[in-house]
């Protein structure tokens, strides 16, 4: 009898680690289950390595998949002298680009028609008056000591000049620019044919941008200089300047002129800086 229950003890006890360790298992199993739902961090790093290595793929648009990192408008200023593979290699940069042309030149209308045709946005570079010397332009120019009738006919002439023009920017315009009449009657005058116009800022006293506001002419003005220095390393720098305040504000105004070493600098980071985020914008797309 004494044996029967020590076995029959041996057994139950037995039975009920059997039990147990079926049930430990179970759970086990589950737990892992569940774990497997949630990735590791170590998982997510994993998936990030092996997207950054993955070539992008072809059939998506680069633009909807990098984020914007902000705008840039570049206007290129002085076109019209120059007929050439400098003033044509602008015509084959790939990007929304405001092409600023002075009136009256020998390349000036044959220009204007050339990169509106090939999708560019066409300005008029207006001349006007500097401190110091005012140099050529002689039937453009706005001279500040102009009556109202020849200032109003000038700025009339230059539209009629470069009916692709959809705004201006001024040429030099030291003195021009700071002159309260001036720029009262060129405000005037911008909003009867219902243009734009962008400040070049060729001096801290300007008042084109409030006088355009007073007027209700759409505006805005030039917040960097690409190459006043004629130099690539220098340029470059300057255009990533401007990558930097489209980045900070939002949105960035700057301008170059037509140099070859301004167009090789944009033939070689426009590219780079679209797959960086930044968009390229006409100026008319960034006046308010
Ligand atoms: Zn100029």
């Amino acid at each position: 009898m004494q044996q029967d229950y020590k076995t029959l003890i041996i057994y139950v006890l037995t039975l009920f680690v059997v039990v147990l360790l079926i049930v430990l298992k179970k759970q086990q199993d589950h737990l892992s289950e569940l774990e497997n739902e949630v990735i590791s961090d170590e998982e997510v790093e994993l998936v990030l390595d092996s997207l950054d290595k993955e070539p992008m793929k072809e059939d998506v648009p680069k633009e909807t998949v990098i984020p914007m990192r902000g705008v840039i408008a570049l206007i290129i200023d002085d076109f019209g002298y120059r007929n050439d593979h400098i003033s044509n290699g602008f015509l084959e940069l790939p990007a929304k680009l405001t092409y600023a042309i002075i009136p009256g030149h020998d390349h000036s209308q044959n220009f204007s028609k050339k990169a509106y045709d090939a999708g560019y946005e066409i300005i008029v570079h207006l001349p006007m008056e500097n401190i110091g010397k005012t140099y050529g332009e002689e039937e453009y120019v706005l001279m500040s000591y102009f009556q109202e009738d020849e200032i109003k006919q000038r700025i009339n002439k230059s539209f009629a000049n470069l009916p692709e023009a959809v705004g201006l920017n001024n040429h030099q315009g030291s003195r021009g620019t700071a002159d309260a009449r001036v720029m009262t009657l060129l405000a005037k005058e911008i909003k009867a044919n219902k243009k734009f116009f962008i400040d070049s800022r060729t001096t801290r006293n300007s008042l084109a941008e409030s006088t355009m506001r007073k007027y209700g002419v759409p505006t805005n003005k030039r917040d960097i200089f690409l190459d006043n220095d004629l130099d690539e390393e220098k340029i470059t720098a300057q255009l990533l300047k401007l990558a930097d305040v489209a980045e900070r504000k939002g949105i960035a105004i700057g301008i170059g002129h037509v140099k070859p070493q301004t167009l090789s600098v944009l033939q070689r980071e426009i590219p780079d800086l679209k797959k960086k985020g930044f968009r390229f914008e006409f100026a008319s797309k960034l006046v308010y």
